[in-house]
């Protein structure tokens, strides 16, 4: 492990396609870069998405740090995998044919699209076979009911503190099916429109009701006016929310979210926030 070089944009050769493979692999291949051994701005991204994710450094630069989490976390599967009977050969951390081969069966005694990627839905039946929480098939609301309480709870205060300011905001989503979430990611990539999120079905907080989307309306109609989605932004830090104004990879004004600490490869593992 402490013998992998720190690589970074530019550069080229063995452990880049080592790290294209594992980010390939753990579906984190968002923007489709190709498995070729250089180090290019596509990579880059996925590599910064990947330490966002598990609150490394976004650099976007290899180091010892990143290669721990991203060989652990390719160990994790192959192990599971290797238990389970589906045999991804020794479990090395590298992301090949034969854990590729291994992804396949898995899905196909599954029923899921055998793509040879931990897409969520592959990972939670790998990590999570038991999970009888049925999160991925509970339908799409506005409902604050469909979220996780402490988070409804932190939606009531700041819907409040939006009506001391004056503001008519609204929640038009609040828990987002997995489905709806699928076809989300599909836009910009495979249907038309630009691309609006890099979150799979099972891969955004909306599909564990620990997030939901709001704008401010006049006139009854959303209003266009960034000042105003900045005031509420505030209004929701103040009450203790995490505002998708504030992210580094795509900037998302109308959301909102408490992850508890919890990236969504927990929440697909099994583990869960308070409360549930
Ligand atoms: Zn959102």
């Amino acid at each position: 492990m402490s013998v992998f070089p720190s690589i970074r944009l530019g550069s080229k050769g063995h452990y880049v396609r080592l790290l294209q493979a594992d980010l390939n692999g753990l579906a984190l291949n968002y923007n489709g870069f190709a498995l070729d051994g250089y180090f290019d701005q596509k990579t880059s991204d996925a590599v910064k998405n990947f330490q966002d994710r598990f609150s490394l450094n976004r650099d976007g630069i290899v180091r010892n740090s990143t290669w721990k989490v991203l060989v652990d976390n390719v160990l994790a599967v192959q192990k599971l995998l290797n238990q389970n009977g589906y045999h991804a050969g020794h479990a090395d951390g590298w992301f090949g044919a034969a854990t590729t081969a291994a992804v396949i069966a898995f899905q196909r005694a599954h029923g899921i699209y055998p793509s040879g990627i931990v897409d969520p839905r592959t990972r939670q039946a790998l990590f999570n076979p038991h999970d009888k929480d049925h999160y991925q098939d509970r339908p799409t609301s506005a409902a604050l009911e469909s979220l996780n309480p402490h988070v409804a709870a932190m939606a009531r205060r700041f819907l409040a503190l939006t009506r001391e300011h004056h503001m008519d905001v609204r929640i038009y989503t609040a828990f987002r099916s997995w489905s709806d979430e699928d076809r989300l990611f599909a836009q910009g990539r495979w249907t038309p429109g630009p691309i609006v999120t890099n979150a799979r079905g099972g891969d955004s907080y909306h599909n564990w009701g620990l997030a939901f989307d709001a704008a401010p309306f006049e006139n009854g109609a959303m209003t266009t006016d960034v000042s105003k989605f900045r005031l509420m932004g505030q209004l929701g830090k103040q009450a203790g929310l995490q505002w998708g104004g504030d992210f580094k990879s795509i900037v998302d004004y109308p959301h909102f979210q408490d992850t508890f600490g919890l990236n969504t490869w927990d929440l697909l593992n099994g583990v869960r926030p308070p409360g549930e």
